[in-house]
């Protein structure tokens, strides 16, 4: 969506700190021993108290209130019965609504102490949202963005997972438009950001080769080389003097 009123962004900014609540309360309670189906419940109890729902569950009848990928597993893993080892990196990607506005963050992070590799692809994609987010200005391309991406993922030795896209947000969880994270030649990412406009910006990206596939549950995506990945994602809106983070603040 645009926004266009100080209501509509005032939703926004709502959604966004549940979203972002959400990622620190599941952050927290993400230590050794625990199921991914622990981390899902306590990611509805923050929904909940604050009336909100969840976006995959809403939207695409999601069996999980938030996804939980695991090492290999770059986006979509569904909470279980799964119990989180030392060593592991979690992706944590929640989607809310709260009347009737949508925000999407994701954040990944090692459960125990990282080893160094882990370390340097986590740092890559915290660099990537962050060079992605800066790229985000009025005038500026959707390819502009992805450029900024790509270019960041490639200089810190890895490869984004180009297929992976982030999305126009607000009033749905997924909107027009697409958001490349990489340099893409389509006539779409030729579109001209505007002050107002509202989009996830999320670089998906893996230390082997980025090809994926989808496993046999219909929706967890994973790297076909087995190598692990990294998901950065923030809502953000555009507006002159660099772009306005959605889902950076808690409540
Ligand atoms: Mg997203």
């Amino acid at each position: 969506m645009s926004v266009d009123t100080p209501e509509e962004l005032e939703g926004l900014q709502r959604v966004g700190r549940v979203v972002a609540e959400t990622i620190a309360a599941v952050r927290e309670a993400a230590v050794p021993g625990v199921t991914t189906a622990e981390l899902d419940a306590i990611a509805e109890a923050v929904f909940e108290r604050h009336g909100a729902r969840s976006g995959p569950i809403l939207t695409y009848d999601y069996p999980g209130s938030i996804c939980l990928s695991i090492d290999d597993e770059i986006v979509h893993g569904i909470p279980g019965s799964r119990v989180l080892r030392a060593g592991q990196l979690l992706t944590i990607d929640v989607a809310a609504e709260l009347d009737g506005f949508h925000a999407d963050a994701a954040t990944t992070i090692a459960i125990g102490e990282p080893s160094p590799e882990a370390d340097r692809l986590l740092a890559a994609g915290r660099r990537a949202l962050a060079a992605g987010i800066e790229a985000a200005r009025p005038g500026a391309t959707l390819r502009d963005v992805g450029a900024a991406i790509e270019a960041t993922v490639e200089w810190d030795g890895f490869h984004v997972a180009r297929e992976l896209t982030g999305h126009g947000i607000g009033r749905k969880m997924h909107e027009p438009p697409t958001v490349f994270n990489w340099p893409a030649p389509f006539e779409e990412a030729s579109e001209r950001l505007t002050e107002g406009l509202v989009f996830t910006i999320e670089p998906m990206i893996t230390a082997g080769d980025p090809q994926f596939a989808a496993a046999a549950d219909g929706w967890t995506i994973r790297s076909l080389d087995g190598a692990r990945s990294t998901h950065e994602e923030h809502t953000v809106m555009v507006r002159r003097g660099g772009a306005l983070v959605l889902t950076d603040s808690v409540a």
